[in-house]
């Protein structure tokens, strides 16, 4: 990835490094960003004095701090993601639907002082992206979202929508921003419009928003201006499939994630109690990270993911079934199949 695609505020931060005194500073950056961390550590060691540690570890969304470095770093920098609300918005099962009224109680958890979030905005101009998705464009309104990285150009991109008479709607979020969108968060799309376009990179994003949404989205990469085009049943039929394969279940595993902003407890431990009530064999499985080769040990039919739902997508090719928790409830006979997503 290249550094100058994005606004790193390696002033800011010396700054901050400064005037806090600190002598021992952390740095957490998504893995594509990797590439660049020796050159920010080397630059911020040589200019503060400060010892850097970059995190090894990974890091997929604010949800996930290194709390291991934060204990023994005075400073840590994340990089690529928003503060605010993330820990309560993520820790919350926020698809189900009784969950998407707004909750802005006491957060769970206090975000640590010595963490600062460093958002990556982009510097990419995003107008050749967007008119080039217009063509795309089927409908009359669309519902505007972005990534962190773009979301200061959504005013930009309903301007350039509207010069070709396509009327924009920017849903307000729960998390920092307006038209803000996060693998676990979709708030900001669910606005009255025909179909959503997405700024942003990757699938994940715009995956994610069409399954939940269940509405076609159009996805443009402002680096790349490449158009991908997501179809909510598509992607709702292939859910379906993991579903119909874990209709037998007799035992299942129930994963808690040991990430801070993913951990879910209070609702494995409910859905364990419900599915031994329906005469399951049901086990608590802690673990970090759900990979495949770790899950394959285990001597249950299927598992059941309280954790990030961002991976959902990759668990489908998983031996056994990996369901959500609405997945899982089907399988229970206490949801309905129509009211999954
Ligand atoms: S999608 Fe997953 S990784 Fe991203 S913030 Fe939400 S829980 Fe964390």
């Amino acid at each position: 990835m290249d550094k100058s695609a994005y606004d790193f505020e390696l002033e800011k931060i010396k700054k901050l490094i400064k005037e806090r005194g600190a002598r021992r500073v952390g740095l957490q950056l998504p893995d594509g960003l990797k590439t660049v961390a020796t050159d920010i550590a080397a630059e911020i060691s040589k200019e503060t004095g400060a010892e850097v540690i970059i995190s090894g570890n990974s890091c997929y969304g604010a949800c996930d701090i290194d709390e291991k470095l934060e204990r023994i770093v005075d400073v840590l920098f994340h990089f690529g993601h928003t503060e605010n609300s993330f820990r309560e918005s993520v820790y919350k099962p926020l698809f189900r639907k009784e969950s998407v009224a707004k909750e802005t109680s006491k957060s769970i958890y206090e975000i640590p002082k010595k963490v600062f979030f460093i958002e990556l905005r982009s510097g990419v101009d995003i107008k050749p992206a967007v008119e080039k998705a217009v063509a795309e464009i089927k409908g009359d309104t669309v519902g505007l979202v972005a990534t962190v990285q773009h979301v200061h150009t959504l005013k930009e991109a309903e301007i350039v929508l509207a010069s070709f008479g396509k009327k924009a709607v920017i849903g307000k979020s729960r998390l920092k921003y307006d038209g803000q969108v996060l693998g676990c968060d979709f708030s900001s799309a669910m606005v009255p419009c025909d179909e959503i376009l997405f700024i942003g990179s990757g699938s994940f994003h715009p995956a994610g928003l069409a399954l939940y949404t269940g509405k076609r989205v159009i996805a443009t990469d402002p680096f790349t201006t490449q158009i991908s085009i997501y179809e909510a049943e598509e992607l709702r039929k292939k859910r379906y499939l993991v579903i119909e394969r874990a209709l037998d279940t007799k035992s299942c595993g129930i994963i808690i994630g040991m990430k801070s902003g993913q951990f879910n407890l209070d609702e494995a431990v409910a859905l364990r109690r419900k599915a031994i009530e329906k005469g399951l064999n049901a086990y608590l499985i802690a673990m970090d990270e759900i990979k495949e080769e770790k899950l394959l040990g285990f001597k249950v039919d299927a598992f059941v993911n309280t954790a990030c739902p961002r991976v959902a997508e990759d668990f489908v090719h998983f031996e056994k079934p990996v369901l959500s928790i609405n997945e899982f409830e089907v399988v229970l006979g206490e949801r309905s199949w129509e009211d999954i997503f």
